[in-house]
């Protein structure tokens, strides 16, 4: 999808945010949902998105939504560090097909990152089993500010 289609309301990411499709959550709040990405790139790859806004990418997103989303990333990084004490993290954020994004939602991406441990490619991770997610995203949640 290019930079500018319109929002598609049946995306993976507002099928989870309506329920339609699991997810392994971490926390919420009236605004924000971060929750454990199903293909991740590293051990503990998180996701945040807004629950409010249509954005589909940086371009589009209103100044509030990024705000809270920075601060909700911030807020998640914290306590991915805490939990799973990664020796560097990732923010990762991709805009359009060419760009490597393959949910057009406005999401950000934690990705933690350990120096023996190689990264998976973007779209190229198995799927991770949901017992396991669990265990992280209960980890992360519990090292919440
Ligand atoms: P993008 O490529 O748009 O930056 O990132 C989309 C992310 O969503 C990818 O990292 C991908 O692994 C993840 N993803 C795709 N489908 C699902 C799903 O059904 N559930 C979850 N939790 N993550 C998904």
């Amino acid at each position: 999808m290019t930079l500018k289609a319109a929002y598609d309301p049946d995306n993976i990411f507002a099928r989870i945010l309506r329920g339609e499709i699991p997810s392994v959550k971490i926390w919420e709040d009236e605004h924000v949902l971060a929750f454990m990405d199903v293909f991740p790139q590293s051990e503990g790859h998180v996701l945040l998105i807004s629950k409010t806004s249509t954005a589909r990418n940086l371009l589009e997103v209103e100044a509030d939504t990024l705000a809270r989303l920075t601060e909700a990333t911030r807020r998640t990084a914290r306590a991915v560090d805490r939990a799973l004490n990664p020796e560097g993290f990732q923010i990762m954020q991709l805009n359009g097909d060419a760009g490597g994004q393959t949910v057009f939602h406005l999401h950000v991406h934690i990705i933690p990152r350990w120096a023996d441990r190689p990264m998976k490619g973007h779209g190229h991770a198995p799927m991770a089993d949901t017992e396991t997610l669990r265990g992280l995203a209960d980890r992360i949640a519990a090292a919440l500010d």
